[in-house]
């Protein structure tokens, strides 16, 4: 016999908890399956914890909405539920002429995107506000800020627990299928079940795809393809010599080798960018002179033998190599045709900034599909 739900989220990484919170919120019954022992160990705990302002990405984009609205949010959520957090915003700089017209390019996207606070600097204003970074122009973005991930997903979690959400941990989703009485999933851990749901929302991160596959019912062409891209952080040893976060012109597809600073004041620089085949956290020690050579022309004063391997993140992306980045995928019953069932695909950076903002969405997306035929 199985046991039935009104709603399960598959994965409790910060977008499944802000989900589960979300929906629990709007007086729904709610479990979020996870499949490991603990929650928020994948991407959720491997990142930059930076909550970005909104400035790169393509105008009217998801991640452009969802980031700037969501940063908005989170801030205000911060202050509510005393999550530990810092504006302590970051600059963007340009470390040669040559990179002046890409420096400008950012500026005029990120006020397309709304950001409304940001400041033109020119090199001696740099100096004195960054005094160990070379550069011949810059931007500040006073709205960038630092958060503690883990922190805001115990939030998320006690949020949800309050309105009668439950977690589930090492309950991982193995298969599903989609009925006439609604989604059925098989659950497995210490006590295997069926679970009928009348809505799935899948947050299954770097998983997504293949849980989605898995679901019989589920149109395949539906699903996109999966990659990954490793990104490596150094960590610096000793006090920072930075004031605020610092973003070199990006000379590829990613940000660059950045500096970020975490709550307790340690440095980061990361992260890169490498495509792999399958996801393996663990840390390639050879990136380490292409880190000094990226960092020094920034930071000229960074030391031999300053750095230290920190740790690893993977990017679930659907795209593949040398094709433009994608937007956030996330497709409700108008893309798919399946009643209650919501999938996220491609959540990465900006995912963090935008967790709250992403969990709205979700919402619209069932609240708006009642017209929708079921398969
Ligand atoms: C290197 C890097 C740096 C980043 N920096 C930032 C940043 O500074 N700011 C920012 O806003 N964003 C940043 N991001 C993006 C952000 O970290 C992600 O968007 C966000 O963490 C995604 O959360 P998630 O819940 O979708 O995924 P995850 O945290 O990966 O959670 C997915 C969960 O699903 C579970 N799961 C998988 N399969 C199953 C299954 N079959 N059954 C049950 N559970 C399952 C997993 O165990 C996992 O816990 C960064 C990302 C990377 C990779």
């Amino acid at each position: 016999m199985a046991e039935t739900i009104d709603c399960a989220v598959i994965g409790a990484g910060v977008v499944g908890l802000a989900v589960g919170r979300r929906l629990a919120m709007t007086g729904r019954e709610v479990v979020v399956l996870e499949s490991e022992e603990h929650f928020g160990t994948h991407t959720s705990s491997r990142n930059s914890e930076v909550i970005h302002a909104g400035i790169y990405y393509p105008t009217g984009s998801l991640k452009a909405r969802l980031c700037v609205a969501g940063r908005n949010a989170l801030y205000r959520y911060c202050t509510e539920h005393a999550v530990n957090h810092r504006r302590i915003g970051k600059v963007i700089v340009a470390c040669d002429d040559s990179e002046l017209a890409g420096l400008g390019k950012y500026y005029e996207q990120a006020v397309t995107n709304g950001c409304a606070d940001l400041r033109m600097l020119n090199a001696a204003e740099l100096r004195g506000m960054e005094p160990e970074v070379r550069c011949v122009a810059g931007f500040l973005s006073p709205s960038t800020g630092i958060i503690d991930a883990h922190g805001l997903m115990l939030s998320y979690l006690g949020d949800m627990e309050e309105h009668g959400g439950a977690l589930a941990l090492a309950s991982a989703v193995l298969a599903g299928e989609v009925t006439a009485q609604g989604i059925m999933l098989e659950v497995g851990g210490a006590e295997p079940m069926a679970l009928l749901c009348r809505t799935v929302v899948n947050c299954a991160g770097l998983h997504a795809q293949a849980v989605a596959r898995t679901i019989a019912g589920v149109p395949q062409e539906s699903v996109p393809p999966t990659y990954y891209a490793i990104g490596h952080y150094y960590t610096l040893s000793g006090r920072s010599p930075f004031n605020r976060l610092i973003y070199p012109v990006a000379r590829q597809d990613w940000l660059g080798v950045h500096v970020t600073i975490d709550l307790g004041g340690q440095v980061k620089f990361g992260p890169d960018f490498t495509w792999i085949d399958r996801i393996d956290y663990a840390f390639d020690e050879s990136r380490e002179q292409a880190f000094y050579a990226a960092i020094r022309r920034y930071y000229p004063g960074l030391r031999d033998g300053a750095l230290q391997p920190g740790y690893t993140g993977i990017r679930p992306k659907i795209h593949a190599p040398g094709t433009p980045g994608p937007d956030f995928r996330i497709e409700g019953p108008r893309e798919h045709g399946i009643r209650g069932l919501v999938n996220l695909y491609g959540i990465e950076s900006p995912g963090l900034t935008s967790s709250l903002a992403i969990a709205d969405y979700v919402h619209e997306l069932l609240a708006n599909a009642s017209e929708v035929p079921s398969a």
